[in-house]
């Protein structure tokens, strides 16, 4: 296919492709998809090689949130039978932390729910980086804490966060469908405060909340204008207790070429499998390694993910490796310009289920902003829900039974 050896061009190249492009990625055909595959994996060897980034998510403070964010659990007025606990205590995130480490993770994603940090609530996750930072040499640490007020981004990278995770989600056109309690222009404010104090930028979306092609287009525009360092790719699981909870419309094939796209349009990002992966891409995870050079190892914050062991068996099985501690997560121009910005931070990403987010961009393309779409909108047939695959989290941080890494 013509339009797959330009894509192919264009990511070894950083070249921002076309919008129609981006559109005709998501409208290719089942016969197609393979070769969509191998396309967007040429550009995903050449700037990560065979490599898989593990993260792994500590929830600090779960549920009892105020904000109404319709795609979570831990959302003001979720009737999800989630666990529900105020912020854990340094020494136990730092035990839930090592879990997640010895069983191969490369970096630490702390979230708390809700709208955003009190400047007490940052000087206790500041407590929290530290501890686990003298406990686990190496180890990189991404916070994921919600909306930022001027100076906290300076006070999380001043107490040695590598990184920062805020999700834009969903396109600007769409936000307010989704949420009600803040807006879009907050999310991109907050991914610029973390990227201007230097810390890694990461900001992803979440696909299957009933958007169009169009709309995820312009979320993942939106998002290498921002120019994060990763790109967390997050498959709605939809929660009972959750109004999205019917929202069942994605297909294993539907994620691949979800994917796909998100690595023609941020080549050389760091691209993470997110929440939702062992539920909608199911048997067809290991093909998606293909596209994204990061995932999460065990559960997410309020669902089990499959057992960390089968997440490392996958990797080895399909060929890839896990990356070390000694190996640099992103391509040089990355990490140089990181070091320039920010004084040394080797590498990036991180996502999580809720309110994280990412930016990112770079140069070569006509960074464009989303207008109408010139492909048809391709709809995919509705799937019969899984809710067999989605099983509330009762193991790790906050409970006494040992987490799945
Ligand atoms: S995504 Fe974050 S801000 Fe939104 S409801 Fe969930 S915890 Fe609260």
């Amino acid at each position: 296919m013509d339009l797959l050896t330009t894509l192919v061009d264009k990511g070894l190249r950083r070249e921002l492709p076309t919008r129609e492009e981006a559109l005709a990625v998501l409208a290719t055909s089942d016969d197609d998809l393979l070769d969509v595959v191998a396309a967007a994996g040429k550009v995903r060897r050449h700037w990560f090689g065979r490599r898989v980034k593990l993260n792994y998510l500590v929830n600090l403070k779960s549920g009892l949130c105020p904000e109404d964010c319709s795609y979570c659990s831990q959302r003001l007025g979720s009737t999800t039978g989630i666990l529900k606990y105020t912020w854990l205590k340094p020494d136990e995130a730092s035990k839930a932390a090592a879990a997640g480490l010895a069983g191969g993770a490369k970096r630490v994603c702390l979230v708390a729910s809700g709208r955003g940090p009190t400047d007490r609530d940052v000087e206790r996750v500041a407590g929290t980086i530290k501890a686990i930072k003298d406990q686990n040499e190496g180890v990189e640490v991404c916070a994921c804490l919600g909306l930022l007020s001027d100076g906290q981004a300076e006070r999380l990278r001043e107490a040695g966060a590598d990184a920062y995770n805020h999700n834009l989600n969903t396109s600007e056109a769409t936000y307010g469908e989704i949420t009600t309690t803040h807006t879009y222009e907050d999310r991109v404010d907050t991914v610029q405060k973390a990227h201007a104090a230097g810390l890694s930028a990461c900001s992803g979306l979440i696909a299957g909340m009933g958007e169009s092609d169009a709309d995820l287009v312009d979320v993942v525009f939106s998002l290498r204008e921002l120019d994060p360092d990763s790109v967390p790719v997050n498959f709605l699981i939809p929660v009972e207790g959750t109004p999205l909870a019917k929202e069942w419309n994605l297909t294993p094939q539907r994620c691949l070429r979800i994917l796909a796209m998100v690595r023609f349009v941020c080549p050389d990002a760091e691209v993470r499998i997110a929440g939702g992966r062992e539920v909608h891409l199911r048997t067809m995870q290991p093909l998606a390694l293909n596209l994204a050079n990061s995932i999460f190892l065990g559960d997410y914050l309020t669902t089990e993910g499959q057992a960390g062991q089968a997440d490392l068996d996958m990797i080895a099985d399909a060929g890839f490796e896990i990356e070390g501690t000694d190996q640099v997560t992103l391509p040089q121009h990355r990490a140089e310009h990181r070091t320039a910005v920010g004084g040394g931070c080797g590498s990036h990403e991180s996502a999580c289920g809720g309110c994280g987010g990412c930016e990112s961009h770079e140069g070569g393309g006509v960074c464009g902003t989303a207008t109408a779409a010139a492909t048809p909108t391709v709809t995919e047939p509705r799937t019969e829900p899984r809710t067999d695959l989605v099983t509330v989290r009762r193991r790790g941080a906050g409970t006494d039974l040992a987490p799945n890494a």
